[in-house]
Order: structure tokens, then C-alpha cells, then sequence
């Protein structure tokens, strides 16, 4: 028999940021929203952030941003970046968050790419907007951000004033009526292995992204929280915590242009009761050196969020013994970005503990994830032991990049390929292998660049190790180790030593035929190991008088 089908009867209402614009109004007006800046500690409300929020919506179609445009913003996480993460896509427009980190090339290409048509800009970052000036024809007004009485900024163009333009503007703002497809932001991948290539979220992404993060079993976030964002706002939207907070009503913590230094993180964490911080590896192998050196804690935070890279085992325990909590996430630009999240279930046997929490976790509702042979596209079982690639589909996964670059990305079935390789385990833990573009090939097999970097940094006088393959003639590559030491054991631990160290503790061939010391890894723009200035600045392996290793 057939069955009718019959429509549900619920109200077809759009998922749009303007609902968590209109809980910041009405009921979150007392949390407050505290930058550091130059200046000195600058305290808002979202109460008093609303009418600037309507007055800049005001502002942006006064100077004719009209549905659909991209305004971009170069700017460090700051209360007027957080007003902008609201106007612009409530009032119909695309927030482009623009990574100050990038070369002048790459923001030229990103900004031209994405066909800007406005920019906001911080003071601070006028010298990083110059050279482009003259190569972004699409921008047709440049806003920029200073402080009252600040210098006019010379040798720039004819700038508009934010404060001055939203002085203009009405308190109250006519929000149009949106469709949850639209683009509501987009953000560039960091480029950690190729060309940046644009992701554009829509209204319906960033809610359901949104009340993703607020679960408990994922980032949690809640009204009582005291949010202290270390990641930077134009990283992957920040992992989607500035809506998050909104829509929970936390308070937020925002470090102006001190973004990664370990002290002004720790004091302003203190001085604001920060509970809930995130940010990539590096920012905390830093605070957990500055903690054990001062000797401050952080007793009131009860969550250190760490993605972006993973989690090395030393690093958990470091932060362990200090108290501090690290919740070990996966995700990507194109995944809005939160994949997977590790939260041990309760039952769980403690020595198992530590183990479950350095996997990437187990996927986010709201996501499937599948992992597939890199040759026969075949779908691999989760026995935590075949690995093959990730790939993922949901609400809040990209279907594709703006301007249409890579279509490959997504499979016939409406997969995405996410380019890490990965093993899942019986009850769903995924353990990241390797990016497949860092993953070395040695004589037919695969070595992990991250498990062997994380073996190396077990080492206690090892305070950073990036591993990559080189070219050998033999086994095609080899990996080599590219070491930093502690400060207090610089040039007091050799070559000899680590790969002793690692006997044992990796398989054998896996022992690199070179650890190199250097004085810091080269980080991405978003902090992460940046491999591809390893490998194109590696000197070849002398080949020949390390055979043993293989043998
Ligand atoms: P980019 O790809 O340019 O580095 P993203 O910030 O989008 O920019 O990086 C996403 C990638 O970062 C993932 O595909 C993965 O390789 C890596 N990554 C993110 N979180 C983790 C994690 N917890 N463990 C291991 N790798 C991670």
C-alpha cells in the first residue's frame, strides 16, 4: 500500500544570525564584552552594542552595501569585529573575515578573489593594508577603525571614520527579511596546503553550526561562561564562538592586537574570570611555559578548547598538571568548523581516559563521517585500524569554494573530502593519521608526521618537533625532525638522544634518518607547523650512513 505522504505542520521559519542578533538584544543586554586595548581595558555591554549594531547596519547601506556584497574586515578580535560579525550578514550582506596574517599576495588574492566591495580596518593594521593599496579595485570604501583623537593615518587614501559614520546613523534598524540560503559570511582557507580557497556559510549553516557548538557533548558553551576566544576571529569564524556566545549569552573576553602572548592571555583571563578558553596547540604550549615559570594559575577556567592541530600528549599533561582542562576538537574552514569533538563518557575506565581524549573524538551530531581508501574510493570499516580518508556530510559542511575552485572536493555522493587521513575506532573515536599531503612514504608504507612528531615531543626537553618526508633514493622518503629544544636544555640534547628516546616507543623504521635542531618551527598564520617552509628550505639527507634505521 502507498503510503500519502503529509506534510509536518510546523512553521517554515528561517534559520538566520538575526535570531541570535535578537537574543543578544533581548536577553542578554547585561553581559559584558571587554577588549584589551592599547589603551587600556575597554568595557561594553551587549546592551549598549545593540543600537551600535542597528547604527552600522545603518552605516553599511548608507554607503551602499547592498544584499549579496562582501565587506571584509582586517581586524583583531575587538568589540567593533563582533559588531560587524552582526551587522553585516543581519542586514543581508557577507562578513569576510580578511587573516591579518597572510602575506600582502595572498590577502591581494583573497580580497580580489572574493571581489570585496567595502573594508573595514583596525588602525593597527594600516601598514598591512598598504601595499595593496592600488591592486583591490573592487573596493570601492575603506572604513577604518581608530580610536578617538588618534592621528589621521598619512600617506593613505580618503578613509571613512567608524565611529563618525555610526554617529550618524538611527539606533534602530529596519532588518530586511532573509532566507536562510543566503551567504551570510565567508572565510578562506589559512593555506596550510595549498592556494587559500574561499568558504562561503549561509544563515542556516551558521545557526545550526551555532547550536552545534552550544551542545554539551560538543564545545558546550554556556550563559554562566566567561569566553575568552585566543583563536582569532578570521579563523574559521572564530570556530563559530562569537555566535555561540551570543546566543547563550556569554561574556566575552576579546585581546585586541595581544592576541598570542602568553601573558596578556593569562592576565586577562584572570582579571575577567575567563572559564572557557580556545585556541590552537602553540598558544598553549606558550601559556603552559609562562604558567610553570611564573607559577599562576588559572583555577576559574574550566575549559581549554585545542584544535586546528593536534593535541601532542605531552601537551594534555602539561596542562593537566597545571589544572587546566584542554577538550581536543577536529574541524576545517569548509566544516564551519567544528567535525568532532573528544568528550570521554562518564564510565569510561580512567587509564583509557587520557587516550580517548588525545583522539580527534567522536563526530558532532549534525555530521556523518566516513572514512574511504585513497585508491578504490571504497568506504573502510571502523575497526581502529584500517585508515583511509575522512570525508563528511551536513548542514554545515561546504559543498563547494566560491568562484568554483576544486570541485573534486566533493564526491558524487555528496561527500566532502576533507584531505586528512584517519582510523575510527568500534565506538566511533577518530584518530588523525596524518594530512594526506604530509603523510610520508617510505618504502611502500605510510609513517605519520604527527604520531612521530608527538613521540618526539614526549621528550622532556623537547618543546616543539615538526616532521616531514624528504626524498630518499632508496625508500623513496624518509622522515626527518625538525627540533626545538626547551629553552633551559638548548644545546644540551643531540640527534643520538631523541632517536634513542624513540626506540621502543615507535616502530623501528619509523626512527628518523635526521633530527635537525632549529631555533622555532615556522608557523601558518593561524600558528600551525608550517611544513611547507620546512620542506622547501631542507637541505637533502645525507643518504648512505643511515641505512640502519630501515633495517
Ligand atoms: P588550513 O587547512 O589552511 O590549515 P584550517 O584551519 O581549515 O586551515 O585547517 C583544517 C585542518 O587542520 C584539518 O583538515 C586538519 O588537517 C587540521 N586539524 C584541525 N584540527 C585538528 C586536530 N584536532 N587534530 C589534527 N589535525 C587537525
Amino acid at each position: 500500500m502507498e503510503v500519502a505522504a503529509v506534510e509536518g505542520l510546523m512553521q517554515d521559519y528561517e534559520l538566520s544570525l538575526q535570531h541570535v542578533l535578537w537574543r543578544v538584544e533581548r536577553l542578554h543586554q547585561n553581559k559584558e564584552v571587554v577588549t584589551k586595548r592599547d589603551e587600556g581595558i575597554h568595557r561594553t555591554t551587549y546592551g549598549e552594542m545593540v543600537p551600535r549594531i542597528n547604527r552600522l547596519a545603518g552605516a553599511l547601506k548608507r554607503i551602499g552595501v547592498k544584499p549579496g556584497d562582501r565587506v571584509a574586515t582586517l581586524a583583531w578580535n575587538n568589540n567593533r569585529h563582533l559588531e560587524l560579525y552582526y551587522a553585516i550578514p543581519c542586514m543581508g550582506a557577507v562578513l569576510h573575515t580578511l587573516n591579518l596574517r597572510l602575506f600582502p599576495q595572498h590577502l591581494e588574492f583573497i580580497i580580489n578573489d572574493a571581489a570585496d566591495k567595502v573594508l573595514f580596518v583596525d588602525q593597527t593594521l594600516l601598514p598591512l593594508l598598504k601595499p595593496l593599496l592600488g591592486k583591490i579595485p573592487t573596493i570601492e570604501t575603506i572604513v577604518l577603525m581608530a580610536e578617538p583623537g588618534a592621528p589621521p593615518p598619512e600617506g593613505m587614501p580618503q578613509m571613512l571614520d567608524y565611529e563618525s559614520l555610526l554617529a550618524a546613523e538611527s539606533d534602530s534598524y529596519p532588518w530586511p527579511k532573509l532566507s536562510e540560503r543566503m551567504a551570510a559570511a565567508m572565510c578562506y582557507t589559512s593555506g596550510t596546503t595549498g592556494n587559500p580557497k574561499g568558504v562561503v556559510y549561509s544563515h542556516r549553516s551558521q545557526f545550526i553550526h551555532t547550536m552545534g557548538v552550544l551542545q554539551l557533548d560538543n564545545l558546550g558553551l554556556g550563559s554562566n561562561d566567561v569566553l575568552l576566544p585566543v583563536v582569532p576571529m578570521f579563523h574559521a569564524n572564530s570556530w563559530g564562538l562569537p555566535y555561540a556566545a551570543g546566543m547563550a549569552g556569554s561574556k566575552v573576553v576579546f585581546l585586541g592586537r595581544f592576541s598570542a602572548d602568553a601573558k596578556s592571555i593569562v592576565e586577562l583571563a584572570e582579571q575577567e574570570d575567563a572559564t572557557y578558553l580556545a585556541g590552537v596547540p602553540t598558544i598553549w604550549i606558550g601559556l603552559a611555559g609562562y604558567l610553570k615559570e611564573t607559577g599562576k594559575r588559572l583555577p576559574k577556567v574550566r575549559t581549554v578548547v585545542c584544535g586546528g592541530s593536534a593535541v601532542p600528549q605531552a601537551l594534555m599533561e602539561t596542562m593537566d598538571s597545571l589544572g587546566l582542562h584542554i577538550l581536543h576538537a577536529w574541524g576545517m574552514t569548509e566544516t564551519s568548523p567544528l567535525g568532532s569533538v573528544a568528550r570521554v563518557p562518564a564510565d569510561t575506565k580512567p587509564e583509557d581516559e587520557l587516550r580517548l581524549r588525545l583522539t580527534q573524538g567522536r563526530v558532532t551530531p549534525g555530521v556523518e563521517i566516513r572514512i574511504t581508501d585513497p585508491t578504490s574510493g571504497e568506504e573502510l570499516p571502523w575497526d581502529g585500524v584500517a585508515f583511509g580518508e575522512i570525508q563528511v556530510r551536513g548542514p554545515w559542511i561546504a559543498r563547494g569554494y566560491h568562484n568554483g575552485y576544486d570541485p573534486d572536493k566533493l564526491t558524487e555522493d555528496g561527500w566532502f573530502r576533507t584531505g586528512d587521513v584517519a582510523k575510527i575506532s568500534p565506538e566511533g573515536y577518530i584518530q588523525i593519521v596524518d594530512r594526506t599531503k604530509d603523510v610520508i612514504k617510505s618504502g611502500g608504507e605510510w609513517i605519520s608526521s604527527v604520531e612521530l612528531e608527538n613521540a618526539v615531543m614526549a621528550h622532556p626537553k623537547i618543546l616543539e618537533a615538526a616532521v616531514i618526508g624528504l626524498p630518499h633514493a632508496r625508500w623513496d622518503e624518509r622522515p626527518v625532525v625538525y627540533a626545538v629544544a626547551r629553552p633551559e636544555f638548548k644545546g644540551q640534547v643531540g640527534e643520538d638522544e631523541i632517536k634513542e628516546f624513540l626506540k621502543g616507543k615507535v616502530a623501528k623504521w619509523w626512527v628518523p634518518d635526521e633530527v635537525r635542531f632549529i631555533d622555532e618551527v615556522p608557523k601558518t598564520s593561524v600558528g600551525k607547523f608550517d611544513k611547507k617552509v620546512l620542506r622547501a628550505n631542507a637541505v637533502p639527507i645525507k643518504e648512505g650512513v643511515k641505512e640502519e634505521a630501515r633495517k
